[in-house]
């Protein structure tokens, strides 16, 4: 949930998740429908039935206790290197190597190492890593990038700065090109058709279209191409002329 959306925004949408689900079982029997309307808002949406997908995994392959070891955790849907080393290390699990953005940017500098090709970066997190509370090592390293090494970084307030060979001597990144408005991302798009799908479970191309197009002022190809991917993930599903959300 919290991958690219703000903690703020995520808080209240985590409490009613763990409310209407709070064991992998009841994840498992819901409705993709109930599942994408609990998430609502929060985007990227195809975590929540992989969430939903991995819980019925859970349940039907490890007797509904979410598996501890990362190895395991990579099998489940959703679940990539980053996301099973997460939950494995955040829940004290493991004391394996776990890279983001921000922690890859504050090795990089720390470590002067700044060509690291990513098996590299692994070996160096392995190397710098603590051999305890490796939890909160983790954490204070993503603060640190999110907050003070960031891509101009804050050398001067940093509490790595006096042993970092970097401090003052970072290139800042030149400054981004205007940021695309979210309205105009296929992100926006995607999320408008998911939420019609929430709100009509099923209907027609044409008055989807007409819908959301009245609504937000969106291309109809724009809004076809979202309908085309959705299809293509089995987040809906085509049934003669209409279309429904999948189940
Ligand atoms: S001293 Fe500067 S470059 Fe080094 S870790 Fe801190 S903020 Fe990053």
């Amino acid at each position: 949930m919290l991958q690219q959306t703000q903690v703020d925004r995520v808080i209240p949408k985590y409490q009613a998740w763990l409310k209407a689900f709070p064991t992998p079982q009841a994840l498992a029997v819901a409705s993709l429908h109930d599942v994408l309307s609990l998430w609502a808002g929060l985007g990227y949406n195809r975590r929540a039935r992989m969430l939903r997908d991995a819980a019925r995994v859970v349940v039907a392959e490890h007797g509904g206790v979410w598996p501890s070891a990362s190895e395991v955790l990579r099998t489940l849907p959703g679940f990539g290197p980053y996301t099973a080393a997460a939950v494995a290390v955040f829940s004290g699990r493991e004391r394996i190597p776990m890279i983001d953005t921000n922690i890859r940017r504050v090795l990089l500098r720390w470590t002067k190492h700044t060509n690291a090709t990513p098996a590299e970066l692994i070996a160096l997190a392995q190397n710098y890593q603590p051999s305890t509370h490796v939890d909160e090592w983790y954490h204070a390293m993503m603060d640190l990038g999110a907050l003070v090494c960031r891509s101009r970084p804050l050398c001067l307030v940093c509490p790595l700065a006096e042993y970092c060979p970097s401090a003052g001597n970072v290139i800042a990144a030149p400054k981004k090109r205007r940021p695309v408005r979210f309205h105009d991302t296929r992100r926006f798009v995607r999320g408008r058709v998911v939420a019609w799908f929430v709100e009509h479970q099923r209907g027609t191309l044409p008055q989807l279209v007409a819908d959301i197009r009245s609504q937000y002022r969106i291309e109809q190809i724009r809004i076809e191409e979202a309908v085309g991917a959705l299809l293509e993930e089995k987040m809906i599903r085509r049934s003669g002329r209409a279309l429904r959300i999948a189940s």
